[in-house]
C-alpha cells in the first residue's frame, strides 16, 4: 500500500468507489469519469506503479486480472457484443494514476482507432 495513491485508498476503503468485483487480490470499480457507457477499472490490490514494474512473480496476478475481466464481461452481459481492454503506461499514454489498472470499455460500438 502506498500513502498517496488514490487506488490504494479505494482498496483500503478510505475513498468510496462503485465496486463491481472484489476478492483478496483484485478490485474492480466504475471509472469516475466514464468514456463509454460501461467503463470499469480492474486493479490488483498490490501496489505496482506501472506496467514496467510488473515482475515475474506478478504473472499469476496479471493472468487473474484477465480472468476477472472475463467474469465481469459475462456478469454484465457484454460478452456477446464485446469490449476493449486498455492499460496505459507512462507519460505518452497519459497514465494519470500510478497504480496499474486495466480499463474495461464497452456498451457501444467503439471506433476502429485505438489511439486518439
Ligand atoms: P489512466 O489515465 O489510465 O491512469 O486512468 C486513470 C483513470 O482513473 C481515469 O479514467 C480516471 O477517471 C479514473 N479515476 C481517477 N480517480 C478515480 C476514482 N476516485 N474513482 C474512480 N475512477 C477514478
Ligand atoms: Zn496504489
Amino acid at each position: 500500500m502506498e500513502e498517496n495513491c488514490v487506488f490504494c485508498k479505494i482498496i483500503k476503503g478510505e475513498i468510496p468507489s462503485d465496486k463491481v468485483y472484489e476478492d483478496e487480490e483484485i478490485i474492480a470499480f466504475k471509472d469516475i469519469n466514464p468514456v463509454t457507457p460501461i467503463h470499469i477499472l480492474v486493479v490488483p490490490k498490490k501496489h505496482i506503479a506501472t506496467l514496467l514494474d510488473v515482475k515475474k512473480e506478478d504473472s499469476y496476478l496479471i493472468s487473474k486480472i484477465y480472468q476477472v475481466i472475463n467474469k465481469i464481461a459475462k456478469d454484465l452481459g457484454i460478452e456477446e457484443n464485446g469490449f476493449r481492454v486498455i492499460a496505459n503506461c507512462g507519460k505518452d499514454s497519459g497514465q494519470e494514476v500510478m497504480h496499474i489498472h486495466f480499463h474495461l470499455l464497452a456498451g457501444k460500438k467503439l471506433g476502429t482507432k485505438i489511439v486518439g
